[in-house]
């Protein structure tokens, strides 16, 4: 069920309001713009119904404090006045908001305006996330990949986490395809992320297809030696798929992964650990293929064989 939250110094219209919509929606009421502003950032809301005049700080003044704050500024806002003057009207319109409603209120047509906006909330949600998802694999594409890896980042650098960075491809691709032919190639890129995705579960996991049959993940907490047994894992767990190959490297479908782990601190960049985890990869290849290669920031390395 969405919620909604009905911002409105006056209890009496905030409880009218919330008896037209509990039964579709999930309401939730404040009577002061600071309490509004609090519930908006903590309760993911899909729709805000907010009072133009309000004796602390009136409707405006909080709609472009929504509209200025990340956490809340994609919540679409329907004003709520008995103020009939075109200007009020374009004044809020201009600030963001989505629709107005005048009081008194109709109950249909509150109703009415409540759900056109909800489901065009539904569908922009929805194609939002559809954007960041690989349309082969269901898992993370790379604008995804681009943006929470820096924030990921970021917070192991200020919580002073342990941070890895973790690049695979699989074996002998070209030849696959060459051989096997493009449809069964991208089955086996499938096959491989959904292997490898279901490993990274946690919450603060990031797992993307970099591009090709190329994947990238970064993952928090583990140390080194820790991150490279979790990788030897993913990698035994795609050679146990047994897709035939004929690429000498396995009769199966192997991988090759590269990585690094490390403690960021101010000063370390992001695209250097990158492309350290980029150089174990090629290390892996050039070892022979099918095994990991890792390091950490004061260059142990740990590889298979
Ligand atoms: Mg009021």
């Amino acid at each position: 069920m969405d919620k909604i939250l009905v911002i409105d110094d006056s209890a009496v219209q905030a409880e009218f309001l919330c008896s037209i919509l509990r039964d579709n929606y999930e309401v939730t009421t404040c009577h002061t713009a600071a309490e509004g502003l609090q519930a908006a950032k903590e309760g993911n809301f899909s729709l805000i119904l907010l009072d133009v005049i309000m004796p602390d700080m009136d409707g405006f003044m909080l709609l472009r404090e929504l509209k200025g704050t990340t956490l809340t500024q994609h919540i679409p806002v329907i004003l709520l006045t008995s103020l009939a003057d075109i200007q009020y009207e374009e004044r809020g319109l201009l600030l963001g908001a989505v629709d107005y409603v005048a009081k008194p209120f109709s109950p249909v047509i509150i109703k009415a305006r409540v759900n056109t906006h909800i489901q065009l909330y539904q569908y922009q949600t929805h194609f939002k996330q559809q954007a960041m998802v690989d349309d082969l694999t269901g898992v993370a594409n790379r604008r995804r990949y681009e943006g929470e890896s820096a924030a990921k980042w970021q917070e192991a650098l200020r919580f002073g986490i342990p941070f890895s960075i973790c690049m695979f491809d699989i074996d002998k691709f070209k030849m696959y395809n060459d051989t096997f032919g493009h449809p069964a190639g991208d089955q086996v890129i499938a096959s491989v992320a959904k292997t490898a995705s279901s490993y990274f579960r946690r919450a603060t996991d990031l797992f993307a297809r970099y591009g090709g049959e190329e994947f990238v993940a970064v993952f928090m907490g583990s140390d080194g030696k820790s991150a490279y047994d979790f990788m030897r894992t993913i990698r035994q767990a795609v050679e146990d798929l047994r897709i035939p190959h004929n690429a000498s490297v396995s009769p199966w479908v192997t991988i090759s992964i590269g990585g690094v782990t490390l403690i960021p601190k101010a000063g370390d960049s992001y695209d250097t650990y990158l492309k350290i985890a980029d150089t174990m990869l090629y290390d892996a290849k050039r070892m022979g293929r099918n095994r990991v290669v890792w390091t950490n920031e004061f260059q142990e390395q740990w590889k298979e064989k």
